[in-house]
């Protein structure tokens, strides 16, 4: 089911789509060209924020930022960075959550004292 559209960089659409089937460990993921947020999520603004700066970043890595992101830690924890930053201006009450989730969702190998730094 769509939830609608969002624009990133004033015309790119990229269509919001309320899907529960996704890891356990994530309510929303970022398809490049689209998001998908699981039913409990889709009103959280700040998580939809986080997930436009991934298509932006597919966008304007021509799509290459995929295999990087899979490849290298340090992309990947880079590339989330950028996206939690963009979630914690929206909603700064999520830090201690997307913290947790620097920790343990996607395999970054960093420490908590690196994370609440790199913020
Ligand atoms: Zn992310």
């Amino acid at each position: 089911m769509m939830v609608g559209v969002r624009w990133i960089y004033r015309f790119i659409p990229v269509p919001v789509l309320v899907c529960a089937v996704m890891p356990d460990r994530f309510d929303a993921l970022a398809l490049g060209v689209a998001v998908l947020v699981r039913p409990g999520s889709r009103d959280d603004e700040a998580l939809i924020a986080h997930e436009l700066v991934h298509c932006r970043q597919f966008y304007r890595s021509f799509g290459l930022n995929a295999l990087r992101y899979w490849l290298s830690r340090d992309f990947r924890y880079q590339a989330e960075l950028e996206a939690v930053r963009e979630q914690l201006r929206i909603n700064p009450a999520a830090r201690s959550a997307a913290i947790q989730m620097l920790l343990t969702a996607y395999d970054l190998g960093v420490s908590r004292r690196q994370v609440e730094n790199d913020l």
